[in-house]
């Protein structure tokens, strides 16, 4: 049944409650390779392309630009180079952060494309485009498999140590 053009999202009403439904995602070849890897080895693996040279991170199956299998996994970072940052003031529920998280697109040394995730150890002030980090990761004992296996990224001494 086609919706009334004249209702307004204000007149809508809603209940609350539950729907018990369940899903499970598997994270494919190419995920399951990289979150490996971190997991239990704490390295970042991206994937080469062999036809135009790019480098991917997270690696993948094919190389979005010229359509090559991607086959060549290589070890990327863990330093890298900040392309942008950004401050979040509000957690999923809204609620506000103090301070604000620090949030970077940091691309791995070794790699084309960028990784996204938080910084830590620096002021909003010195999170800068260009700023060098590294990646550092959980205990192994604490790692999940996930993402956040990487605990952030920090700043790199200025020589690079
Ligand atoms: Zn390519």
């Amino acid at each position: 049944m086609p919706l009334d053009p004249a209702l307004h999202a204000r007149d809508l009403r809603t209940w609350h409650g539950s729907m018990p439904v369940t899903s499970r995602y598997t994270y494919g070849p190419a995920n399951e390779r990289f979150f490996r890897a971190i997991k239990e080895e704490a390295r970042i693996l991206g994937a080469r392309c062999g036809g135009c040279g790019v480098t991917y991170v997270p690696g993948r199956l094919f190389c979005e630009r010229c359509f090559d299998e991607l086959a060549d996994w290589i070890e990327v970072g863990p330093a890298g180079t900040i392309e942008a940052v950004t401050a979040v003031h509000l957690d999923l529920d809204g609620a506000r952060l103090e301070p604000p998280a620090l949030m970077a697109l940091v691309r791995l040394d070794g790699a084309e494309s960028v990784l996204y995730h938080r910084l830590s150890g620096v002021t909003a002030a010195d999170a800068k485009i260009g700023l060098r980090v590294e990646a550092f990761f959980r205990p192994a004992e604490d790692r999940t498999g996930s993402i956040l296996d990487i605990a952030g990224f920090r700043p790199l001494d200025v020589d690079g140590t």
